[in-house]
């Protein structure tokens, strides 16, 4: 019970890549930052470990950014016409890459990444992808003419990765989804349907994060304005309980969601956001063991899985490291407390 996860990413070491920013510059090129990239894994999976987390990821070691990641295999999307775009409803600004033609993928995007995830632990894995909706969103569009065509060409690829993922050895596969939480009603139109099409045929766990972004100033900002009450899930919730995804994971820590709107899940796995990715300061066990206790009036024990509210990528590593041993703490002593 209690089994902790993370959202995906950690932070990556100075010798990997430029510190602090969501699109840093990698600090070797060629088989120096391959092998660069494949050390970087390898450590933040002991990192996990040793913090006593259940279910691991690569931390997103491998890949600049969690959308672009996925793009630098994918033929039609064209890195060299790249165009400042606002995104997120044109909540912050950021360089995306331009779809010139149809879609395909070139060769596996992540497998070489999953084996020497899958090679260096026990533990389960998840390993994440950007989900449709989020990638039409990150991406300039000069073929396909409107989003939803451009979304559910990105989900066969998506599904192609994914079902190479699960061969891999991959327990569960999550897709990345914070744009849900800004086009709720086109979730509804066709994001849920994109999503499926993406984890069509899989076995392993699937699992959908949504969330208010990474820690940046940008996103900070947007919360504020969100008013007393943030009911983006409200909107989409429902939809999703109907969906055939296993897990959803929210952010929950410091954050305005209204907790009765967990109960809209019934049926997932909640995998609770139990640390707030915008704060300098680590959670103490008892904050955690707090909002896992909070959740469970509207959350059954055996689904509810503590996690972070967002990817770590451009947090300290000290902190991360510490907040990572804080949600496992958390969730023991929820457990214990709990007398199981
Ligand atoms: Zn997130």
């Amino acid at each position: 019970m209690f089994e902790t996860t993370i959202a995906g990413s950690l932070p990556k070491p100075g010798w990997l890549a430029q510190k602090g920013v969501l699109w840093p510059d990698w600090r070797a090129k060629g088989a120096a930052l391959a092998e660069a990239k494949r050390d970087a894994t390898i450590l933040a999976l002991k990192e996990q470990e040793h913090a006593g987390i259940d279910i691991l990821t690569d931390g997103e070691q491998s890949r600049q950014h969690f959308v672009h990641g996925f793009l630098a295999e994918i033929e039609g999307v064209d890195f060299t016409r790249k165009v400042k775009m606002g995104i997120r409803d044109n909540r912050y600004e950021a360089e995306v890459p331009t779809v010139t033609g149809p879609l395909r993928r070139r060769k596996s995007v992540h497998a070489r990444e999953a084996a020497i995830a899958r090679a260096y632990t026990a533990k389960r894995l998840k390993f994440t992808l950007p989900g449709p909706m989020t990638i039409a969103d990150t991406v300039a569009d000069a073929h396909y003419g409107e989003r939803q065509s451009l979304a559910m060409a990105f989900a066969e690829l998506l599904n192609e990765e994914a079902r190479e993922l699960e061969g891999a050895g991959i327990d569960v596969i999550q897709f990345d989804e914070p744009a849900f939480n800004v086009y709720m009603e086109e979730v509804g139109v066709w994001g849920i349907a994109a999503l499926e099409r993406a984890a069509e045929g899989l076995s392993s766990k699937t699992a959908v994060h949504i969330c208010y972004g990474y820690g940046i100033k940008a996103n900070i900002e947007w919360k504020r304005s969100l008013g007393r009450e943030w009911r983006q899930y409200e909107a989409i919730f429902p939809a999703l309980a109907k969906s055939r995804i296993d897990q959803v994971s929210l952010e929950c820590a410091n954050a305005r969601v209204p907790l009765p709107l967990l109960g809209l899940l019934d049926g997932k796995d909640v995998l609770l956001g139990a640390i707030d990715v915008a704060s300098e300061r680590a959670e103490t066990p008892e904050e955690v063991a707090r909002t896992i206790e909070a959740a469970l009036a509207y959350v059954p024990a055996e689904r509810l899985f503590p996690c972070t509210n967002c990817g770590m990528a451009p947090m300290d590593r000290a902190l991360a490291a510490a907040k990572l041993k804080a949600l496992a703490a958390g969730a023991a002593l929820a457990r214990d407390r709990l007398g199981r």
